[in-house]
């Protein structure tokens, strides 16, 4: 299932995960459509794999990226704020701001600053408008604590593996309001789909097995 939607552009690749089912949700296929990858990767942007961008960090998959998507789809409407927490090349940060209208925000934290300065780059190649109306905006910090500037959050993304669902996040969340993160170490990752619901009360459902690089601190990602 991972490797055979790659494709030779952008609306090609996006059209195999749709073949594939791996997208469903119209809202998720539109942005996809509307945020080029070509923008956000330098090498192989439509194969559907991870790709360096530098400082042991990736952009995911697009398979990954769909995936998370769909499962946030109910969140991310028109008027909502998500928190993108590991936001590497900014890629999945610009989907969420693509559905969540100009009236939504989506904010991206990354503790790599040149991947700040990198996803900024990216975005102002494929959506410049979105910088300068604030309606994406990359910031350096520990996403571990999340971003209380701008809390609380209809769905937050995190796209490294904690080594738990950290509270300063699940408190970030607003009722009702969703959370993906991958949870889990070198020696296995799962997905952990984390609902609050409308009265404040947090349920978890591990989903599928993952590998992402871990939500560490910069220096020992720079070392590793
Ligand atoms: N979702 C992004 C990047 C995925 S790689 C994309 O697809 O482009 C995971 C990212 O998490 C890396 O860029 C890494 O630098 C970042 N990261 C790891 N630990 C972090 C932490 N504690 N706080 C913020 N970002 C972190």
């Amino acid at each position: 299932m991972a490797w055979r939607c790659s494709g030779v552009s952008n609306e090609d690749l996006i059209s195999r995960l749709v073949q594939a089912k791996l997208i469903t949700i119209p809202s998720v296929k539109a942005a996809m459509l509307a945020v080029d990858r070509g923008h956000f990767s330098r090498f192989k942007p439509y194969e559907d794999s991870p790709q360096t961008i530098g400082y042991n960090s990736t952009i995911s998959a697009p398979h990954m990226h769909a995936a998370a998507l769909e499962s946030l789809a109910l969140f991310l409407v028109p008027g909502a704020k998500a928190l993108d927490v590991g936001s590497g090349s900014g890629y999945l940060t610009v989907c969420m701001a693509e559905m969540v209208g100009a009236e939504g925000r989506a904010v991206g934290v990354e503790h790599i600053p040149e991947l700040v300065e990198l996803a900024k780059k990216n975005t102002q190649k494929d959506h410049p408008q979105f910088l300068q109306d604030g309606r994406v905006a990359f910031h350096a910090a520990d996403g571990r604590v999340g971003f209380p500037q701008h809390a609380p959050y209809d769905c937050i993304h995190v796209g490294a593996a904690a080594n738990e669902l950290h509270d300063k996040l699940v408190e970030q969340l607003k009722a009702p309001g969703r959370m993906f993160i991958p949870v889990g170490d070198q020696d296995g990752q799962a997905i952990y789909v984390v609902d609050k619901d409308k009265n404040g009360k947090v349920t978890k459902k591990k989903t599928m097995n993952v590998w992402y690089v871990p939500l560490t601190d910069a220096e020992h990602q720079r070392n590793r």
